[in-house]
């Protein structure tokens, strides 16, 4: 696993923050700012910038990733919910250290509009 980023903040929190889940290589953490009932980060301890960048993860540590993402909302009480990835600064990426969101729950609707509606997306 290549090292973790200093200046990175999500390779901080991969460290040392307040996880609710952890598989081999993965956490998930609650949004401080959270746009839904239940918002959760999933991060990779592996830093990748973006989306973008998914060639750097082999093959068999992509598939745990998404697993760990449907386990991660599992164990939250989620049955219902939305996994969210923005990709790039264009469509509202404000960290980046490639994160998948999960929505659950009742949604702030209008600020999740605001965030989808991110200046220069395409
Ligand atoms: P992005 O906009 O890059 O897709 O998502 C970054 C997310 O990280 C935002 O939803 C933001 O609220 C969350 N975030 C930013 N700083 C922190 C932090 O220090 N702790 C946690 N738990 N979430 C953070
Ligand atoms: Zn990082």
């Amino acid at each position: 696993m290549p090292s973790p980023r200093e200046d990175c903040l999500f390779c901080r929190l991969v460290a040392d923050g307040d996880h609710v889940a952890a598989a081999d290589g993965f956490v998930a953490i609650r949004d401080i700012n959270p746009l839904a009932e239940t918002h959760l980060l999933v991060l990779p301890e592996r830093h990748v910038d973006t989306f973008r960048d998914i060639d750097a993860f082999p093959d068999e540590e992509a598939g745990r990733m998404l697993r760990f993402v449907s386990e991660a909302a599992e164990q939250a009480g989620l049955e219902n919910y939305r996994v969210l990835v923005n990709v790039g600064a264009g469509a509202g990426q404000t960290v980046l250290h490639l994160h998948w969101h999960i929505l659950g729950g009742r949604p702030d609707a209008g600020r999740i509009a605001s965030a989808l509606a991110a200046e220069g997306a395409a």
